[in-house]
């Protein structure tokens, strides 16, 4: 049983600042600090942290952010299928200010690089047992890995984050969409107040779909099947960034651990999102996006 994502990693340069610059101004920082991100490296630290044994295909520049989340990836005990690039590794620049709302500026960079499979590509997600997809490689790669997955009876779990960006065949390759309430609305054509709409619309695509609803937990569908409701675990959040990928990469190994991740029925998804929900709540109780991410026995202590 193994997992493969494939997708992004960033590295994202915090300034913390009393307010953020208008055009043409100029204003110092408080303080900075840089962390590991993008949606595919969160992820895939994520389900290794829950136990999987992961391969993560991802595009980094030559470059010391390059070398920074190569490090990061494998001391989360990642196998990390990297290619190395001629593009600047993929990063955000996030300024904060004292009220907590920020403005960010991401250049994808090495990660924009990843517009084919290679034959290794190819060979890992072939030989895996569930691929975890998500929105910030291109989507024509996306989709090809779609593909390969199908031909050769890997589950595909879809993260379409973020939202505007996913082609509608796309959505026929998928077996499991994850999705928040606003990316379901999006992608449902349907407004953010009706997750259980935009739901049943995506089913009919052919893929089990989850919305995940913050503090209000989660909904779980497939195709004519009943909706199931998931509660979040109550707790006082302190910072819920990355709490959508703590929550991906967590169902991911979950699944992958239950046996059944091939045309999974209704209550072994239900079980993964159960475990994938655990895992978000504690994530949101501690600061920052890969840090936050709880391990396996940190979300079986919570749960027992
Ligand atoms: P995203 O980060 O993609 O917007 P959500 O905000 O829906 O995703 O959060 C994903 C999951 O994280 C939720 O389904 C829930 O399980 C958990 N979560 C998020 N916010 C909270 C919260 N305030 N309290 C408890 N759990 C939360």
């Amino acid at each position: 049983m193994s997992v493969v994502v494939l997708g992004s990693a960033n590295l994202d340069l915090v300034y913390d600042v009393d307010r953020i610059p208008a055009p043409g101004e100029t204003v110092l920082s408080r303080s900075f600090e840089s962390f590991p991100g993008g949606k595919g490296l969160n992820q895939a630290i994520a389900a290794a942290r829950s136990g999987a044994e992961v391969h993560f295909l991802v595009a980094l520049g030559k470059d010391a952010a390059g070398d920074r989340l190569a490090a990061e990836a494998r001391d989360a005990g990642i196998d990390l299928r990297d290619r190395r690039v001629d593009a600047p590794t993929g990063t955000a620049v996030i300024y904060v200010d004292r009220d907590g709302e920020n403005s960010i500026v991401v250049n994808s960079g090495a990660n924009a690089t990843l517009v084919d499979l290679t034959e290794a590509e190819v060979a890992a997600i072939a030989a895996a047992n569930l691929l975890v997809l998500q929105m910030e490689t291109p989507p024509t790669t996306v989709r090809a890995a779609a593909r390969v997955a199908k031909a050769n009876g890997t589950t595909v779990i879809l993260n379409a984050a973020p939202s505007g960006s996913v082609p509608a065949a796309l959505l026929g390759e998928v077996d499991i969409l994850i999705v928040n309430e606003h990316e379901a609305a999006d992608l449902a054509g349907q407004t953010a107040d009706a997750p259980d709409q935009s739901l049943s619309a995506l089913t009919t695509h052919g893929c089990a779909v989850i919305v995940t609803l913050g503090a209000a937990g989660s909904l779980v569908g497939a195709p004519g099947q009943p909706t199931a409701k998931i509660p979040a675990i109550t707790v006082t959040p302190i910072d819920t960034t990355g709490a959508g990928d703590a929550f991906v990469g967590a169902f991911a190994a979950a699944l992958d651990n239950s046996g059944r991740a091939t045309n999974p029925d209704l209550r072994t998804l239900i079980g993964a999102t159960e475990f994938a929900t655990t895992a978000a709540g504690i994530a949101v109780q501690r600061k920052g996006a890969v840090p936050s991410i709880p391990t396996l026995e940190e979300v079986r202590l919570h749960s027992a």
